[in-house]
C-alpha cells in the first residue's frame, strides 16, 4: 500500500515539494539533497522498534539487531571523524547541544557562546532558547572592522564570567574558526569547550575545514547539512566525559532513539568515506567562492569580503533591498534563500539587511562554477528589475531550464 492510495492529499502535498525541491535552486545553507540510500534507512522498518538505552544495555527485548544498527554508526562517526567517543541518538542538532549543557551545567550555570546576530545560534543561549533561559548565557560578537570572531573579546568574557561551557560555531560565518585559539582560552578559565560544527561537518569530514576534535571536549553537529545525511543530530566527545555525555542523551532528554534515523545516519557515514565525498565537498567551496567572487563582481558586498567555507553572507544595503524583500523576490523567480542578520544589523531580525546563501544542495546536483557564475547573475538581474514582471518572467524561465539540466531524485514519485 502506497500513501497516495490511502491519503491522496498527502501525497499531493509531497509530491508538490519534491517537485520544488527538482525545479527551483537551493541555495539554503543549511541544506542538501540525501543519497536515496538515507532515504531508504530512514523510511524503514526500523521505526517499529523501540530501544531506549544504548547498545547491548538496552531496557527492552528483540534489540540484536537496532544493536548492530546503532553500533555501525557510532564507530563509523568516530572512524571518520577520529573522535574517541560518539553518541548518535539526539533528534536534532539543538538536542545535542541541550544534551551538553545538561551534561555539564545545573541551571544558572554561565555559558559563553557566539551571539546570535553575528552568526551564532539559537541553540547558543539565545534568550528565546530554553538554552538561554536554564543557563546564564553571555555572547561574543566579531570585529566591526574585520567582521572576523574577536577572540580577544572570547578571552575577556571568558576571563570575566568563567563560563562553565564555552561554545564555538556558528550558522552563518564565512571563514574558518580558530579552534585552538577557543581551546586555549577554556582551558584558561577551566571551562570545557563545546564545538558546534553543525554547519560545516561535511567539509571537515573530507579534510576541507580544520577538524574541532583534537581541541574540543564535546563536538556537536547535525548530520543533514553538507554532511548529507538524514535530520538529526550527533555528539562526538573525549572518552573521560562518555558516561556524563550519553546519561545525558539518554535518560536526561530523550526517550527511545529514532533507530530508522540512526540507520541514515549510518549509510550517510560510510558515503562520507568515499573519495566521491571528498572531491564533492571540494566542489561545495570551489563553488562558494566562485559564486561569491561572481557576486562582489557585481557590486554585492560579501560579508568578511569572501568565504572559506559552504556559505556566504551578503549586506545587500548597497542594493537598497532588505534581507526580508530578497528572500520574497527571490523566491518568486524559484531561488530559495534566506534573509539572515548581518553583524551590526541595523534592521531586526524579521527584516534583516542580509541574505545567506550556501552551495551544498547545488553542488549534489552536480553544478560547478560556471553555474554559480550564471546564479549570480540571476541573483543580480532579479535584484535590478525587482519591479519588472516581464523581466522577472525571463529569470523564472531561465532557472526552470538550469534546474532542469542537473535532475534530482527522477525515480521519486508519489502520485
Ligand atoms: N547548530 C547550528 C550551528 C545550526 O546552524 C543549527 C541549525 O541550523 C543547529 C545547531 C540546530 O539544528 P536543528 O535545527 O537540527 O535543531
Amino acid at each position: 500500500m502506497k500513501i497516495r492510495d490511502v491519503d491522496m492529499e498527502l501525497a499531493q502535498a509531497m509530491q508538490n515539494e519534491l517537485e520544488r525541491q527538482r525545479t527551483k535552486l537551493e541555495l539554503i545553507a543549511s541544506e542538501n539533497y540525501v543519497m536515496e540510500p538515507v532515504l531508504e534507512a530512514q523510511g524503514s522498518v526500523l521505526t517499529n522498534k523501540y530501544a531506549e538505552g544504548y547498545p547491548k544495555r538496552r531496557y527492552y527485548g528483540g534489540c540484536e539487531y537496532i544493536d548492530v544498527v546503532e553500533t555501525l554508526a557510532i564507530e563509523r562517526a568516530k572512524e571518520l571523524f577520529k573522535a574517541e567517543g560518539a553518541n548518535v541518538q539526539p533528534h536534532s542538532g539543538t538536542q545535542a547541544n541541550f544534551a551538553v549543557y545538561f551534561a555539564t551545567m545545573n541551571p544558572g550555570d554561565t555559558l559563553l557562546g557566539m551571539d546570535l546576530s553575528a552568526g551564532g545560534h539559537l541553540s547558543h543561549g539565545s534568550p528565546v532558547s530554553v538554552t538561554g533561559k536554564y543557563f546564564n548565557a553571555v555572547h561574543y560578537g566579531v570585529d566591526k572592522e574585520t567582521e572576523l570572531i574577536d577572540y580577544n573579546q572570547v578571552e575577556d568574557l571568558a576571563k570575566q564570567y568563567k563560563p562553565k561551557v564555552i561554545v564555538a560555531g556558528a550558522s552563518a560565518y564565512p571563514r574558518f574558526i580558530d579552534f585552538e585559539k577557543f581551546a586555549t582560552i577554556a582551558k584558561s578559565v577551566g571551562a570545557y569547550l563545546m564545538v558546534d560544527m553543525a554547519h560545516i561537518a561535511g567539509l571537515v569530514a573530507a579534510g576541507v575545514h580544520p577538524s574541532p576534535i583534537p581541541y574540543a571536549d564535546f563536538v556537536t553537529t547535525t548530520t543533514h547539512k553538507t554532511l548529507r545525511g538524514p535530520r538529526g543530530g550527533m555528539i562526538l566527545f573525549k572518552k573521560e566525559h562518555e558516561k556524563i555525555l550519553n546519561k545525558a542523551v539518554f535518560p536526561g532528554i530523550q526517550g527511545g532513539p529514532l533507530e530508522h534515523v540512526i540507520a541514515a545516519k549510518a549509510v550517510a557515514l560510510k558515503l562520507a568515506m568515499t573519495d566521491e565525498f571528498k572531491e564533492y565537498q571540494k566542489q561545495v567551496v570551489v563553488n562558494a567562492k566562485a559564486l561569491a567572487n561572481a557576486l562582489m563582481k557585481r557590486g554585492f558586498r560579501l560579508i568578511t569580503n569572501g568565504t572559506d567555507n559552504h556559505l556566504l553572507s551578503i549586506d545587500l544595503r548597497s542594493k537598497n533591498i532588505t534581507g526580508k524583500e530578497a528572500e520574497r523576490l527571490l523566491d518568486s523567480v524559484y531561488i530559495t534563500t534566506n534573509k539572515e542578520s548581518i553583524p551590526f544589523d541595523p534592521l531586526p531580525p524579521t527584516e534583516t539587511s542580509g541574505l545567506r546563501l550556501g552551495t551544498p544542495a547545488l553542488t549534489t546536483r552536480g553544478m560547478k562554477e560556471t553555474e554559480m557564475e550564471y546564479i549570480a547573475e540571476l541573483i543580480d538581474r532579479a535584484i535590478e528589475s525587482r519591479n519588472d514582471e516581464k523581466k522577472l518572467e525571463l529569470i523564472r524561465n531561465e532557472v526552470l531550464e538550469l534546474t532542469k539540466k542537473f535532475p534530482i531524485y527522477p525515480n521519486i514519485s508519489y502520485i
